[in-house]
C-alpha cells in the first residue's frame, strides 16, 4: 500500500510507544474527508490494528505542519 501523505518519524517528536508491541508510533497527516481539515494520525508502524489515534488540536497541528515544511526544504539551504 502506497501512501502519498508525509509520514513523520516519531523520533522527531516525543516518542509515543505502541501499547501492544512497544514500537514508536508513526505520525501521519491525514485530511478529513468531509471537512478537508488536516488531522494528525498516530499509528503503529508494525500493525495498524495495534493502535490508531487522531490529534485534531489546531495549534499542535500547525506546529507539526511547519516542522514538515522545514524538513522538506533542501538541505543546501542551511
Ligand atoms: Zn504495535
Amino acid at each position: 500500500m502506497v501512501v502519498n501523505e508525509p509520514v513523520i518519524s516519531a523520533n522527531e517528536n516525543q516518542s509515543i510507544l505502541c501499547p501492544v508491541c512497544g514500537c514508536s508510533l508513526a505520525f501521519q497527516i491525514t485530511k478529513g474527508r468531509k471537512s478537508g481539515k488536516p488531522s494528525l494520525m498516530l499509528k503503529c508502524p508494525r500493525d495498524g490494528r495495534h493502535f490508531r489515534g487522531f490529534i485534531c488540536d489546531r495549534n499542535y497541528l500547525q506546529q507539526i505542519l511547519e516542522r514538515i515544511e522545514q524538513a522538506q526544504k533542501p538541505a543546501n539551504q542551511r
